[in-house]
Order: structure tokens, then C-alpha cells, then sequence
């Protein structure tokens, strides 16, 4: 059993078409006795609201949810929760299509109802939940970004947004040192977005404890320079990485007493084996690395400086 975005499932009984019906469809309660005569419109209209408010309570009992469409209709979503149906588990990995997700994973069009029937509390509740969720996944705008040029002489065509923050980051802007970053500072090459937030990802899997990671400058959008902060993050292949701290603030470090050494060097580690061109760090901050990957560089002594090799190079 499998359900798709826009398709509305029915119950296979509807009294309102007037059926004469010993035993209608509401699962759970139980056969329910029906007069043989049709009743008026209004009457029948009543006894549906009544028994959809009984499964309804009956389906929260069970762990059960339900999506509410109309107080005479009720469509049972039980199965699609538990659902493993190849629809289901496809458009996961489709960032673009979703436009937020429950915490099943699973797509729900935009405006369903989920859970008790709308009231004020439950709606406020109910924002507040698509708010977190939304953030918690954001949308991302993949486009087929071209790195055109080089670091410190070049552009970005199509570029992708990093979006402000996720489950696994913020962004920080290093010119009013705050959080979050402007969008225009955060775009990106398709392939340097999809690796900060794979290793991102990762890195917190790995150390369920540790901050969010901070992201500062990525490019432009259109790239070129940016000659308030950087001479390079001209073609979406550069990326500013903050280093943790020990306070876990999601915020630069301005101090060194204030890294967190051990997962920064574990940050370091895994963009290297993600395929880093190069990771500029600080020569106090004792990071290390492969010879010509990993190297000391002056002012990144509280962030790390990323590259991406070129697409094909
Ligand atoms: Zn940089």
C-alpha cells in the first residue's frame, strides 16, 4: 500500500451517499447499526462527524495517525508511516522535490493535517513543528554550478546555496561577526555544498555531543571577488570552516585557549579524505595533515580554509 503526494485515499464506504450500510468502514470501532431508512442529509452529516471524532480519539490510543481532510472525511495513514514501498524510500534522497519533511522521513503536501483536529493550540503547535522541521531539513536549491577560473581570478555560474543553517550547521558572517551569514556569501559548486554537508553530517554522527560545525564565506553568488575578506573564494570551490570550541558557542573562536583541538583535527581528517585539494590552518594550531594538502598558513589561526579540486581536475 503506497500513497503519493496529491492523491487522496478514501475510505471504501462514504455514507453521505446515502447506502444502506449494516457495518460502515471505521476500523477499530466496530460494526455500527444504521437505520434502513436515509436518514436527512444533515442527521447523516452528524454521525459521520461523530464517528470520524471516534476513530480519530480511538487511532491516537493505537499510535496510530490520521490526517484530517474535512470532518467527513478521514484517510488512514497508518500504513504509509510504517511504509517501506519503494515510492516511499525514493524521494528521500530527492532534496529539491520536498518541500519539508515529518519525522518519519517521508513527504507530506504542503498544508495536511497531522494529528488532532485543528484547534488554536494545535495550529500554533503545529507551525512551530513545520517551522523546526523545515529547518531541521532545509530546502536546497541544487543547480549544475560551473567553476569557472581560479580562486583569486574567477567566477561561479548557476551557483548552489548553502542554506543559513541546518541539522548539522550555522553559518557566520566574518564581517559583522555574527550569526548567521549573508545568503550571498554562501554559494557554491554543487559538489563543494553536497561535501561540507556529507562531512558535516558525519562529524556529528560521530561525536553526537559536538556543536554544529560553523561555516563563514563560501563565494558569491556569481562568484568573483570578494574583497572585503578574501583575495581567493572566487569559483565556489573555497570554504571557511570554523574551528569548534570548547564552549560548544556557535561562534569564531577569537582565542586559541578556546578550540576544541581534538575535533578540529577530526574535521580536518575528514575533508581530507573527502577529497580536499587544500586545508589552509594556522601555524599555532598544531593541526595536521598530509604534506601539501594540510598546510600552515597565516591568518587562519581560528578557522580552516578549504579547497576543492576543480570538476575533473
Ligand atoms: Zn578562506
Amino acid at each position: 500500500m503506497s500513497w503519493r503526494r496529491g492523491e487522496v485515499w478514501l475510505d471504501a464506504d462514504m455514507l453521505w451517499f446515502r447506502e444502506a450500510v449494516a457495518a460502515p468502514a471505521f476500523p477499530g470501532i466496530g460494526p455500527r447499526a444504521i437505520p434502513s431508512l436515509a436518514p436527512p442529509p444533515g442527521l447523516v452529516a452528524s454521525r459521520v462527524r461523530r464517528a470520524a471524532w471516534e476513530r480519530r480519539r480511538h487511532l491516537r490510543r493505537a499510535r496510530t495517525t490520521a490526517v484530517a481532510l474535512s470532518p467527513a472525511v478521514v484517510l488512514a495513514l497508518a500504513a504509509l508511516r510504517s511504509g517501506s514501498g519503494p515510492e516511499a524510500s525514493g524521494m528521500l534522497d530527492d532534496p529539491p522535490s520536498l518541500t519539508f519533511r515529518v519525522g518519519t522521513g517521508l513527504p507530506v503536501a504542503e498544508g495536511t493535517t497531522i494529528g488532532p483536529p485543528p484547534g488554536r493550540e494545535t495550529a500554533a503547535s503545529r507551525r512551530r513543528e513545520s517551522a523546526a522541521k523545515a529547518k531541521a531539513a532545509p530546502t536546497i536549491g541544487w543547480h549544475h554550478s560551473i567553476s569557472i577560473g581560479l580562486p583569486w581570478s574567477g567566477s561561479l555560474a548557476d551557483g548552489t546555496q548553502l542554506p543559513l543553517e541546518g541539522p548539522d550547521w550555522v553559518t557566520w558572517n566574518p564581517v559583522t561577526d555574527s550569526v548567521p551569514n549573508a545568503r550571498k556569501r554562501l554559494y557554491g559548486t554543487q559538489h563543494t555544498i553536497r561535501t561540507i554537508l556529507s562531512v558535516a553530517a558525519a562529524y556529528r554522527a560521530a561525536h553526537p555531543d559536538a556543536p554544529r560545525i560553523v561555516v563563514g564565506d563560501i563565494s558569491r553568488e556569481g562568484g568573483g571577488p570578494m574583497t572585503d575578506e578574501h583575495v581567493s573564494h572566487q569559483n565556489g570551490l573555497d570554504a571557511d570552516i570554523y574551528f569548534p570550541r570548547l564552549d560548544h558557542r556557535l561562534e569564531a573562536p577569537v582565542a586559541h585557549d578556546q578550540i576544541d583541538r581534538r575535533l578540529s583535527q577530526d574535521l580536518v581528517d575528514r575533508f581530507v579524505a573527502a577529497g580536499a585539494q587544500m586545508i589552509f590552518v594556522g601555524y599555532g594550531t598544531g593541526l595536521q595533515g598530509p604534506s601539501g594538502v594540510v598546510i600552515p598558513y597565516a591568518g587562519h589561526d581560528y578557522h580552516l580554509h578549504v579547497r576543492f579540486p576543480p570538476p575533473g581536475g
